[in-house]
């Protein structure tokens, strides 16, 4: 491609863009590493293959947050899943056949739940309410929430780690972060909610 072609295809991304926070790049081709296999545990969530399993699911993650779950969650024309608000509801838009994509490649249910609650994260840490796009500090944020909520609903750290896996560029971008910083924050994230359980039982043994 020539550099005046790149430019206009530049020019057109830039102008055609809304706001919006995406679990990944829009060009993200999901990967499929050969060498993960991990086994679900015994959660009695579904499969994210509807927008009523995501129903299920987002109530689930808000339950686990405490919370009462007010989402309204739809297939969309969006590049995966997207945050956003309309006429003052918290949307989560997702696109199936990304969906679809991503169950079929990591054959483990935790991987979108994972990204349920990374879109979840953007509304809660209010990212969606600022008028920005996706860009590294706020997808680290949402990255350390889900994290955090996935260790409180049950999943192991490698469950919960296992949609970058396959959704995460390597390298970084200008709305997303590479790989291993992602990792690193849902790490963050699980190990801070397992700490929170561990204190939890600390406490109770010293007390009783
Ligand atoms: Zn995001």
């Amino acid at each position: 491609m020539t550099k005046p072609a790149i430019l206009l295809v530049s020019l057109t991304l830039l102008f055609t863009t809304t706001w919006s926070q995406n679990i990944t790049s829009k060009k993200t081709v999901i990967d499929n590493p050969a060498d993960i296999s991990i086994t679900s545990n015994s959660t009695d969530l579904p499969f994210f293959t509807s927008s009523a399993d995501a129903e299920k699911i987002v109530t689930s993650i808000m339950s686990a947050m405490g919370l009462e779950s007010d989402f309204k969650i739809k297939e969309a024309h969006v590049p995966n899943v997207e945050a956003k608000i309309r006429h003052h509801e918290r949307y989560i838009l997702y696109n199936p056949q990304f969906i679809s994509q991503v169950n079929t490649v990591t054959r483990n249910k935790w991987a979108s739940i994972f990204i349920l609650a990374h879109e979840v994260g953007h509304h809660l840490d209010g990212h969606t309410l600022l008028d920005i796009n996706s860009r590294p500090g706020i997808e680290l944020e949402a990255d350390q929430f889900a994290g955090f909520v996935l260790c409180r609903m049950g999943a192991t750290l490698k469950q919960t780690q296992l949609a970058m896996y396959y959704i995460a560029n390597i390298d970084a971008s200008k709305t997303h972060p590479g790989r291993a910083d992602r990792l690193l924050a849902i790490e963050k994230g699980w190990n801070k909610a397992e700490a929170e359980v561990a204190g939890v039982r600390d406490n109770g043994s010293t007390s009783n």
